[in-house]
């Protein structure tokens, strides 16, 4: 062997491949740099699998190339997997890139949408650049990827780039190995890319630069506009202008979800909320999403952008035309004021973001009155992702625009391709492969035809990039979801049904390369239960196979239930009735000297009494979601909610923790001795009343449930390790995106010991289920049990 030679003459060659995201994003150029700055012999080149490298050289540089690949490489790369391996010295000089060979297998990742970088946008405000106020500046280390790409592999003619044909200048740059834009396939200048058309509904249309001032302008004017971004459409107002806000607000037929406003930059940011460093960083990272924010004291935003809450979703210009857009608003609104757009989704009430442009002049007006928009087609749709900061990390609430479609790493790989299809509300889907999770982008809610159609295009989309042609199926036990429904006609071998909540806890282990078992805590809205009732307070002990249920929620009625989660008026009465039942079966909470019972509306009352007595569509639930509508019911919050959790999340928002709390008993299940208990906040239900009859400040009630919320999880927890020994807890489900709420079991957990673990790359909400299905599904597969639970 030469491998003998090629140390006594101290020349060795090394055979080296990465795999990761690491085409497309500049990675040719960056390891012929660097190869060539070591003076190395060799050749880079893309493979099916990922690139390929062979460097010739002395051990020690090599060493120092390797140390470069894997501390250095370019900002969009990620570097999954080096394998090196050590090949025969071919004498070589001079280091190049070769031309690419082509594999049948199709396992290169695609980037996600990256946020315009610092270099082009210098360009962009550059008045002697050829780039000067284009709106479709990118390179390789920025720009539309996964939301252009129609087909891999990734190259100009398999996005929807493909209609525009390089001019010599734009050509020569995207053939040179050291230029930025070497193969930069959405590579583009105003001689031969795309442009934007202003179209209003009357007068003429503006083009390129005079459209982006006129819609700077007419947003100032206090208008609203569909703007086309990366994903979709956007509607747009000026985000201090209450009454355009309002306008916007009616047209969307969305009165009450919190708007996303768009600020040119992180001063902008500082100006309107509170920030630290680690939220600072995160608003500004080439992900760009909303982040959610405490606002300040002093914030000018008017209440009609958020109702009802203290936080306000802000994101930073992630493409060329934003940031112009914002230059340009800015400069028409003054310096007395910060610059704030409203920056919305471009859809109706729980239909699916506009991005094909007749659709967008279909369904988006009214409001919009004029559309910002351009010929470079959206190949798929994505929404904006929002996430915020917690215990100094970030968590996700809707993983969209600028993660999808990066896999999530799994510890173990799956045993067969495998298609996870996810919950009912904000649904994701996920497709595994080898060690690979690919979460989708969010698909909304499956309520409708629309919707549904989105994600079926998608669930195809995925399966032909990725090239997963699913043997199992995992899916939701709930038999009505359309998720579900889709599943189960899937021609697939292997279905599993996984409980929601067991999904719930299994995403936190999946993500954290766990197995378990834990002690799960599932605090949630609406999961479908092994008994029929609806859960949502659980507390599990689960490893990725199976779960033990070992305490809950204590059941209350839930009259009419998809109608008592919109009236949450409902909820309260019904906990109120079964707090203060007495044997004789009188509503005796009626009696009550509380505003709730003062103005409750009797005969409605009596009529949700009957089904509950009757059972008429009154499932028993644990739902923890619902126990805080209740409260927030309970406390003069509103009578009816537009959303899943909204009263929820108003009691959040208005809480105001005071370190007190309120009793809560545990008690044995009846039929007793199954060993299952009950965590029963009916003591703190009826202080609650107490304090309410007390005169004290509902702030300060809805602070101490808060804590009384946390104490009784907590002791749920504590027992549970009794019984199990177990200590590392894993936290899910749609009720901790309630901060107060999550922050305070966090920290009681800690001091007890727990090693305690939550979502951070999937969503702790139902976007999460479909990577927690993923991960039960495989762990059965592989334990050989194709069906669980049993
Ligand atoms: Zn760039
Ligand atoms: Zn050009
Ligand atoms: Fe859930």
């Amino acid at each position: 062997m030469n491998i003998f030679n090629s140390v006594s003459t101290g020349i060795a060659r090394q055979r080296v491949t990465v795999e990761g995201i690491v085409q497309g994003v500049g990675f040719r150029p960056f390891v012929y740099s660097l190869a060539s700055s070591l003076g190395l012999g060799g050749f880079v080149l893309n493979e099916s699998n990922g690139v390929v490298i062979e460097v010739e050289g002395t051990p020690a540089r090599l060493e120092a190339f390797e140390t470069g690949l894997r501390d250095a490489p370019p900002p969009l790369a990620r570097i999954d997997r080096i394998n090196v391996e050590a090949v025969t010295p071919q004498n070589a000089s001079g280091f190049t890139i070769a031309v690419s060979r082509t594999a049948a297998a199709r396992n290169t990742l695609i980037a996600p949408d990256a946020a315009t970088c610092d270099n082009c946008l210098r360009e962009l405000l550059d008045p002697a650049d050829r780039r000067y106020r284009y709106p479709f500046t990118n390179c390789t280390n920025c720009g539309p990827r996964f939301t252009i790409v129609e087909d891999i592999p990734y190259d100009r003619d398999k996005t929807t780039m493909q209609l525009f044909t390089m001019c010599p200048t734009c050509r020569r740059e995207y053939e040179n190995p050291l230029d930025r834009r070497f193969h930069a396939q959405p590579n583009a200048c105003p001689l031969c890319g795309p442009h934007v058309t202003l179209s209003c509904l009357e007068g003429r249309p503006f083009q390129n630069d005079a459209a982006v001032r006129e819609t700077a302008r007419l947003l100032a004017a206090g208008r609203i506009l569909a703007i086309k971004g990366l994903g979709g459409y956007h509607l747009a107002c000026d985000g201090l202008n209450s009454t355009a806000v309002g306008r916007l607000r009616g047209g969307k037929r969305r009165d009450a979800k919190p708007f996303a406003l768009m600020v040119p930059n992180l001063e902008t940011a500082h100006s309107i909320c509170r920030l630290n460093e680690a939220e600072a960083t995160l608003l500004h990272s080439r992900r760009r999403p909303i982040v959610l924010l405490s606002r300040r004291p002093d914030c000018p935003v008017p209440p009609e952008v958020a109702p009802h809450y203290g936080t306000l979703g802000l994101m930073l210009p992630y493409t060329p035309l934003h940031h112009l857009l914002l230059h340009y608003f800015n400069g028409l609104t003054g310096s007395e004021r910060p610059a704030v757009l409203v920056m919305t989704s471009g859809n109706g009430s729980s239909e699916p973001i506009a991005y094909q442009d007749d659709d967008a002049l279909a369904r988006l007006a009214p409001p919009a009155e004029g559309w910002l928009t351009h010929n470079r087609a959206i190949h798929v749709r994505c929404d904006d992702s929002v996430s915020r900061i917690i215990a100094g990390s970030e968590q996700i609430f809707r993983r969209s625009r600028g993660y999808a479609p990066e896999p999530v790493r799994l510890a173990r790989a799956f045993p067969l391709p495998l298609l996870a299809c996810g919950g009912h509300l904000k649904n994701t889907f996920c497709l595994g492969k080898g060690d690979q999770a690919f979460v989708s982008q969010h698909i909304g809610d499956l309520e409708n035809v629309e919707t549904l159609l989105s994600f079926r295009e998608a669930i195809a989309h995925f399966q032909q990039l990725f090239d997963i042609h699913p043997a199992i199926v995992a899916y939701d036990l709930h038999p009505d979801y359309l998720a579900t429904k889709y599943a189960l006609e899937l021609p697939v071998p292997h279905k599993i049904g996984v409980q929601h909540h067991h999904a719930h806890i299994a995403s936190v282990l999946a993500e954290h390369g766990l197995e378990g078992p834990v002690i799960g805590v599932a605090a949630d809205g609406t999961g479908y239960g092994s008994d029929g009732a609806v859960w949502g307070g659980e507390i599990l002990l689960a490893n990725l196979v199976r779960y033990e249920r070992v305490a809950h929620l204590a059941y209350a009625p839930l009259p009419g239930g998809e109608r008592a989660v919109r009236q949450p008026w409902r909820m309260a009465a019904a906990w109120l009735q079964q707090t203060f039942a007495q044997s004789d079966g009188e509503d005796d909470f009626l009696n009550l000297d509380i505003p709730f019972v003062a103005q409750l509306d009797r005969p409605r009352w009596h009529v949700v009494r009957q089904m509950i007595d009757r059972g008429l569509n009154t499932p028993a639930t644990s739902s923890m979601g619902r126990l805080f509508d209740a409260v927030a019911a309970l406390l003069g919050g509103r009578y009816e909610v537009a959303y899943e959790g909204q009263a929820a999340i108003e009691l959040e928002m208005m809480a105001v923790p005071d370190g007190e709390s309120y009793p809560f008993t545990f008690h044995e299940r009846a039929p007793a001795g199954d060993g299952m208990w009950q965590m029963d906040p009916a003591p703190a239900l009826r202080a609650i009343t107490g304090d309410l009859q007390a005169g004290v400040a509902p702030a300060t009630i809805a602070g101490r449930f808060h804590e009384t919320m946390a104490r009784m999880l907590a002791t749920a927890v504590q027992r549970a390790r009794e019984q199990s020994g177990l200590k590392q807890v894993a936290l899910s489900g749609g009720v901790f995106q309630n901060r107060l709420l999550l922050e305070r079991l966090l920290q009681l957990l800690q001091e007890d010991g727990f090693e305690t673990y939550i979502n951070h790359q999937v969503p702790p909400n139902d976007g999460g289920l479909s990577l927690g299905q993923a991960a039960v599904a495989a762990a059965l597969v592989r334990s050989g049990a194709l069906q669980p639970y049993d």
